[in-house]
């Protein structure tokens, strides 16, 4: 038996006025897609239970079968496991992006997508500077970093993703709570040293969002899971992803990650090579699990014209391929879906069950309809409780 799990992360929305009440997903042109959810079925499936904020740490890791209220402690652990930095049970990891904040506004949680050399001076520079015993500063792709802390000081804090506050006062969402000084002291030295930095003047010269100072959220000590394989007997499981979080979570989960040359999480990616691989890579592992960052990038910026070139990039480039080679073995079975909604509208991460599509062996046709948000939730087929999704997924739809 063969898997293919695809994540075009994001991709689901709300209707937008932009495109005549429809969503991004609805006129993009995916027959790859629609070919899916004809030949097998569509649904929706809850990946952020109730009480957590939606992000791909919780919805990807409640989809891949793990319950976020048992198994999640912080979306930069993840992300520290996949940079193989070794944590004891008391490590602190946080994530660090670099971020621009204009007139006290968050204006960018990537501060304009900045480059990975660029991310190295700035965090080398700061770590230099602040010199702080016990803080590590261990860098990641582009804006996304991380700040490791061994030492005595315990954390209560509250944070707040720097995502899901586009446009607001930043000071409104600093730290907050026990520990929560040492945090804004960073932020802040970060703030005065990195104005004026020639780096960032180079930035704006270009017309790129310059790094103002970083933010610090998403915290927690390292999680214990459960293999994939002792979960669900799956044996030989891959990974494939421009983004650290994922590579993270395949490596708790015992799988391998593969890499594509010119993968990256914006629409710049290599989606040919992506889809090569993956089709490629069916041959050597049970599971093949490919996750697309760069709808998910899109919606944040508001730029719903990528947004749609990016679905119909992963299912022409991802999807078919994939789907064209995984049904020449004798038992398969392929999943495509976003882990959360990501809105246009407001820029943020939204909450809706994100619809599903399935086919291959033992998957009964129902409804053929073509995929989107409107089919998928009009589909008797509601997992409210996400993590079942994989088990459904599994043994062939037959919950
Ligand atoms: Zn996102």
């Amino acid at each position: 038996m063969k898997y293919a799990i695809i994540i075009p992360d994001g991709a689901a929305d709300e209707p937008l006025p932009e495109l005549g009440g429809r969503t991004p997903l609805d006129v993009a042109k995916t027959p790859n897609m629609d070919r899916i959810a004809m030949e097998g079925r569509q649904g929706t499936v809850r990946t952020v239970p109730e009480g957590f904020e939606s992000g791909s740490d919780v919805a990807t890791m409640c989809l891949l079968g793990y319950d976020p209220k048992v198994y999640h402690t912080g979306r930069a652990p993840l992300e520290a496991a996949a940079q193989s930095i070794p944590l004891s049970p008391t490590d602190w990891v946080f994530r660090c992006n670099l971020v621009t904040v204009i007139d006290g506004v968050m204006v960018d949680h990537s501060a304009g997508g900045i480059s990975d050399a660029e991310a190295q001076k700035l965090l080398g520079e700061l770590s230099r500077h602040l010199n702080l015993p016990g803080f590590e500063f261990h860098n990641g792709v582009s804006y996304r970093n991380l700040l490791v802390y061994r030492g005595s000081e315990h954390f209560n804090v509250q944070t707040k993703p720097p995502h899901e506050i586009p446009e607001e006062i930043a000071a409104k969402w600093v730290p907050k709570g026990q520990g929560a000084g040492i945090l804004n002291r960073i932020m802040d030295e970060s703030r005065v040293m990195f104005d004026k930095h020639e780096i960032n003047e180079v930035r704006k010269d270009t017309g790129h969002n310059p790094a103002t100072q970083v933010w610090l959220w998403g915290q927690g000590h390292a999680p214990a899971m459960p293999k994939f394989v002792e979960r669900f007997g799956v044996k030989r499981g891959a990974m494939i992803t421009g983004v650290d979080l994922l590579r993270g979570l395949a490596l708790l989960l015992g799988w391998e990650n593969l890499n594509v040359e010119g993968m990256t999480s914006f629409h710049d990616t290599n989606y040919a090579g992506q889809g090569v691989e993956t089709a490629r890579a069916l041959d050597q592992y049970d599971l093949v699990f490919s996750h697309v960052e760069a709808p998910d990038e899109a919606s944040h910026q508001a730029d719903w014209k990528t947004k749609v070139a990016a679905i119909e990039h992963i299912d022409r480039y991802v999807v078919g391929p994939v789907l064209e080679k995984i049904s020449t073995f004798p038992e398969w079975r392929i999943l495509v879906m976003p882990d959360h909604p990501t809105n246009i509208a407001t820029r943020k991460h939204g909450y809706a069950p994100s619809p599903f599509c399935m086919a291959g062996t033992r998957v009964k046709s129902v409804v053929k309809c073509t995929y989107n948000e409107a089919n998928a939730a009009a589909s008797d087929l509601k997992i409210e409780r996400g993590h079942e999704l994989m088990d459904y997924f599994l043994r062939g739809g037959n919950l």
